[in-house]
């Protein structure tokens, strides 16, 4: 049986935007509820703003403990850390998860938090039955990233789970409230039997804001900060899949950049198919979100043709379905873009807008 049928994704879609708007639109006083419980559950918090705050907070926690070792489950290691600390050895994560190699502390990330329990949620990790492992473990987790109640994390893991891996719940979820155990084993001198004891694993959590407070002060682009990390606006991309530069979240979330670049960037990045918009579990309005950004640089005065022209391609692109029409419509408006020109040349598909093509099947 199809599951699909099953399952109203419209109305988990619009209940999924929803409980991301409620942590969102309040973020700070959640915040604040949850570090005090995550301190109450014995975890020690801390706050980072970016890559250099991380970096010295790692940097303190090693110094103060004379750790030797680390492991990094991150998809970087943060650049001032990595060049500050020759003495510092960094375990690979294979080594890690393997045994191969001991670590004084592993940093890695969490996916999700709940404000309610000072639950710290990892899903799919391969750190996942190795956090026993170790004695210190500082987790990393964007503050954008909690959810309010505990019963609000079964429909995200649930959409997460079916949006990035088509599968109906994660494989493996493990769920962090308060520092656990570790079975220690100590060599008994002139006894062939070890001794064994158990230590209770300290745990730092950083609350890293990485931009996200310079996005939440708008409130034209907090719906930006909904997102759970599917992947799915990447697959759907055209221009992702050409450049694989700037994905569809990454064009609304752009930090540290000034009004005029943003507006570059997402020009030459979007053809503005809108497939984002549909697919999004979180209904995240990305068109309307780089519209509003755009609006907001110089282009303002002629900002209407600008956009007229932009949506003529679109509904002209997704009547395209012949060869000839595409060369020469390909010419006239992407000659000077180089990405999009190949991308539009290659591309087998009769339509380029998911919406576009739903409807049109429907109607035939
Ligand atoms: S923005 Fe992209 S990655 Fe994030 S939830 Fe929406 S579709 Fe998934």
């Amino acid at each position: 049986m199809n599951n699909d049928n099953l399952i109203n994704f419209s109305l988990l879609r619009q209940r999924a935007n929803f409980i991301r708007r409620i942590y969102i639109e309040e973020m700070e006083r959640h915040l604040l509820a949850f570090e005090k419980k995550a301190n109450d559950n014995q975890i020690n918090v801390r706050w980072v703003n970016d890559d250099f705050e991380l970096s010295e907070c790692l940097l303190s926690i090693c110094n103060r403990n004379s750790y030797r070792t680390v492991c990094f489950d991150l998809d970087e290691i943060p650049e001032f850390f990595n060049n500050s600390t020759q003495q510092i050895r960094k375990i690979p994560l294979h080594d890690f998860v393997n045994k191969y190699e001991n670590s004084d502390l592993l940093v890695t990330k969490a996916d999700f938090a709940v404000v309610e329990t000072g639950d710290i949620v990892f899903i799919n990790r391969e750190i996942n039955n190795s956090l026993n492992q170790v004695s210190n473990l500082a987790i990393l987790l964007d503050i954008n990233k909690l959810i309010v109640r505990e019963q609000d994390l079964e429909p995200i893991l649930y959409l997460q789970s079916y949006y990035k891996n088509h599968t109906f719940l994660p494989n493996d979820v493990k769920i962090i409230q308060t520092p656990f155990a570790k079975i220690c084993e100590d060599e008994v001198f002139g006894s062939e039997t070890p001794n064994y004891r158990t230590e209770q694993v300290k745990i730092y959590l950083l609350l890293y804001d990485n931009g996200v407070s310079s996005i939440l002060e708008s409130s034209s682009y907090r719906e930006s900060l909904y997102c759970i990390d599917c992947g799915r606006c990447k697959e759907v991309c055209p221009v992702f899949k050409v450049t694989g530069q700037y994905s569809p979240v990454d064009l609304i979330t752009l930090k540290n950049k000034n009004r005029g670049e943003i507006a570059k960037i997402i020009t030459k990045n979007t053809t503005f198919c809108a497939n984002c918009d549909v697919v999004c579990p979180v209904n995240i309005p990305f068109t309307e979100i780089m519209i509003k950004q755009l609006e907001q640089t110089k282009i303002r005065g002629n900002f209407k043709k600008v956009f007229a022209n932009a949506f003529s391609k679109r509904n002209r692109m997704n009547k395209l379905n012949n060869k000839v029409q595409r060369y020469f419509f390909l010419n006239r408006y992407f000659k000077k873009n180089k990405e999009l020109y190949d991308y539009y040349r290659s591309q087998q598909e009769d339509f380029f807008n998911i919406q576009w093509e739903e409807n049109h099947k429907r109607e035939s």
